[in-house]
């Protein structure tokens, strides 16, 4: 066709140069439309090629036919083709419609589940959600308004608290309680002395290594004042580290309770071991005292010294200054024997004027006696209360251990034997217990039981002593004075068993058999026409305190038929003065019954000249000390004497008794006495010897 054809342009077209690049381009061949112009016939027929490079040539092939009528069929074919291929890619893309509808309604409904799902699980999640968001809020509720103070405790800081910590420490700024360690809410010490720095250290460790740890706090609030609180610690593991949670809780006010308690419990202690005026110890600490005193002394080789002190004549003074004085002056002797002792040694009050002071650990007797001088040498100065000073003296009773008994009780029984035997020789002096003694403390346990069966026995008789009136020489009335007809000692005077029986509750039945007695015999005396005149029924202090007294008395008058004028009752001085205002409201009802009553052994019993004059009695008999030495000595005539004056001023009647001589006799009635009562008249008689003394009366003087 020619050479050099790449630029041909045939038709506007460069057909060659085309069907070059085409064949580059399109390794698998490609169809190309062009028109032909070199046909030989026609110029412009259209004509199409398939066209294919052959690269291993580097050539480019193609095969073209023109396109003629003859070619319809293909061209019918190739539009046939065209249109089933149309068909075929609408088919497909209805079915990929479809398929996609299928696929979008499975989609749809796979969605419309999935959202329902979805919706269900978002209301679960919600309602989790407000759940939690509930439970969170009443977990804060719970926090914050808890009753209990919650503090929580990070690395030693506290990190959060609730309001009831913020009311407990006294600030409405929560961040004074965060940021803070216990430390700097406490004070430097706690009240045991730990610094309550190392304190909390340990309470933080205790609860990490226990988990729990509860303990109680002293702190101080912001305001500074302090309070006592009870702290639960527990230790709580989270993912951020270690938390203390604490519950806290104000115990001040249990706190106060149990030191109040506490000191009330000491207080008590104090007084269940103390004698609550002077503060000494008493009865039950000083056994303990002494308990452990001997054991010591046994180990030691050691005696021990037990001093029973009894102060002479104490109750005297306290009658005449009254309770009070006395008990400022029992302080002062306290005191006063405590300083005279060592201080090793023990000073206690048992009761009363009653005092033992134990010498713990003496070498030997001597020490013993060195510290009674001491004691008494603390007594030399007078005592002074208020404007008054006195001189006071002690009976003490010594005993010693171990000679004098290896128990407690009975080296204090012994040394309380020893002080009687020291007041019984006239007071103001020691004595050391001796067997001798014990001897007669059995004695003394022996009458009080054979008194006993006594009265069962009816062992009992009534002496009657006379009483004279010296101006008549008439006997005037009679002393009832009991004997006792003992069964191996015979006819025993009160001087043997009265005091026993006056120290027991016997002396009330004894009292009432005399009464009874006395009362039948003066009715059978009265009815035989014998004037006996009164008799005088001795009274002791224990019947007088009895409430039963005055009715005994009027039952007896009622049953005995023995009328109250013929009855007087002859109290002891010292036991009428032993409670003056309950003496005179008692008195003062016998006398309303018409019974006399007069003071026996008057002058021995300090009484108060003020109350003298208040006591409703008749009589007062001169105690027969006075009238004993009334020849010997001034002092006693004196007594006597004015005696008979005070009688006389208070219009009483006045009674010496123990009158046994004539001279005595004679002082008596010239010193104004008419009535007397003694041997120079006659000694106690018995009932039948009264009968015989009452008809032959006018002869016996
Ligand atoms: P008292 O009441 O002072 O009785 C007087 C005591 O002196 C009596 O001793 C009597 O015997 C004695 N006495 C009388 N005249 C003389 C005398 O001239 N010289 C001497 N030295 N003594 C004389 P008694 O009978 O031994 O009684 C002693 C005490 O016993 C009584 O002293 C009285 O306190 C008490 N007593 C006697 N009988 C009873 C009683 O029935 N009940 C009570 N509670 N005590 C009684
Ligand atoms: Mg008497
Ligand atoms: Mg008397």
């Amino acid at each position: 066709m020619g050479k050099n054809r790449l630029d041909v342009v045939s038709n506007h077209q460069f057909i060659i140069r085309d069907i070059v690049v085409g064949g580059k381009l399109n390794v698998e061949g490609f169809f190309m439309n062009y028109t032909a112009s070199y046909h030989p016939i026609d110029n412009d027929r259209q004509k199409v090629s398939f066209i294919r490079p052959i690269p291993q040539f580097e050539w480019v092939v193609g095969t073209g036919t023109y396109l003629l009528e003859e070619n319809n069929a293909f061209l019918e074919r190739e539009k046939m083709l065209k249109a089933k291929m149309q068909t075929t890619i609408a088919n497909l893309v209805l079915i990929s419609l479809v398929i996609m509808c299928l696929i979008m309604a499975m989609m749809f409904i796979i969605s419309i589940k999935l959202r329902s799902l979805l919706d269900r699980y978002e209301n679960h999640l919600l309602l989790n959600n407000k759940q939690i968001k509930e439970q969170k809020r009443v977990f804060e509720t719970l926090y914050q308004k808890s009753a209990d103070g919650i503090w929580l405790l990070k690395e030693g800081l506290f990190i959060d608290c609730n309001e009831a910590i913020m009311k407990m420490f006294k600030t409405e700024h929560k961040k004074r309680l965060i940021n803070v360690t216990l430390v700097d809410l406490s004070p430097e010490f706690q009240p045991d002395g730990q610094s309550s720095f190392e304190k909390s250290q340990w309470m933080n460790s205790i609860a990490s290594k226990e988990g729990v740890h509860k303990f109680e706090w002293y702190a101080k609030a912001c305001d500074g004042s302090l309070l006592w609180i009870s702290v639960v610690m527990t230790t709580i593991i989270m993912n951020k580290g270690q938390i203390q949670h604490c519950s806290v809780r104000d115990i001040t006010v249990r706190k106060a309770l149990e030191e109040e308690n506490k000191k009330q419990k000491k207080l008590l202690m104090h007084q269940v071991e103390h004698d609550i005026l002077t503060g000494l110890p008493n009865r039950n600490l000083l056994q303990d005292r002494l308990t452990q005193a001997m054991k010591k002394a046994s180990r030691d080789g050691r005696v021990l010294g037990v001093m029973f002190v009894d102060i002479d004549k104490f109750k005297n003074i306290n009658d005449s200054l009254g309770h009070d004085a006395g008990d400022i002056l029992l302080k002062v002797i306290a005191k006063r024997m405590q300083n005279s002792i060592r201080e090793t040694d023990t000073v206690a009050r048992l009761s009363g004027d009653e005092f033992i002071v134990l010498l713990d650990g003496c070498k030997d007797v001597n020490d013993i006696f060195t510290a009674i001088k001491k004691l008494v040498a603390s007594f030399q100065e007078p005592f002074v209360i208020g404007n008054e000073s006195f001189k006071i003296t002690m009976s003490i009773g010594v005993s010693v251990y171990p000679n004098d008994g290896e128990l407690a009780s009975k080296l204090l029984k012994n040394a309380d034997i020893a002080m009687y035997k020291a007041k019984a020789q006239g007071r103001n002096r020691y004595i050391f217990f001796d067997q001798a003694m014990n001897q007669e403390t059995n004695e003394h346990l022996e009458i009080e039981k054979s008194l006993h069966k006594a009265l069962e026995n009816k062992e009992f008789v009534v002496y009657y002593q006379p009483q004279v009136n010296l101006k008549s020489g008439k006997i005037v009335g009679f002393e009832a004075l009991l004997r006792w007809n003992h069964p191996t000692k015979g006819l025993t005077s009160p001087a043997y068993f009265i005091h026993i029986a006056e120290e027991s509750e016997l002396i009330i039945e004894i009292g009432n058999w005399v009464i009874r007695e006395v009362m039948n015999q003066f009715k059978i005396w009265h009815d035989k026409g014998l004037y006996p005149g009164k008799v005088a029924i001795n009274i002791a202090g224990k019947q007088l305190e009895s409430n039963h007294l005055i009715s005994f008395m009027l039952q007896s008058l009622k049953e005995s038929g023995c009328k109250a004028e013929w009855i007087e009752l002859e109290i002891v001085e010292r036991f009428i003065m032993k409670d003056t205002s309950k003496s005179i409201a008692l008195l003062k009802r016998f006398r309303e019954l018409g019974l006399d009553i007069s003071i026996d052994d008057f002058g021995t019993g300090h009484s108060s000249l003020a109350y003298l004059k208040q006591l409703p009695i008749t009589k007062l008999k001169i105690d027969q000390s006075f009238v004993q030495n009334l020849e010997n000595s001034s002092e006693d005539r004196a007594i006597a004497r004015t005696i008979i004056e005070l009688g006389r001023g208070l219009g009483l009647v006045v009674l010496a008794e123990g009158v046994e001589s004539k001279a005595q006799k004679e002082f008596i009635y010239s010193s104004g006495c008419e009535l007397i009562q003694g041997y120079v008249f006659s000694k106690p008689v018995d009932a039948n010897s009264v009968e015989e003394m009452l008809r032959n009366q006018s002869h016996m003087l």
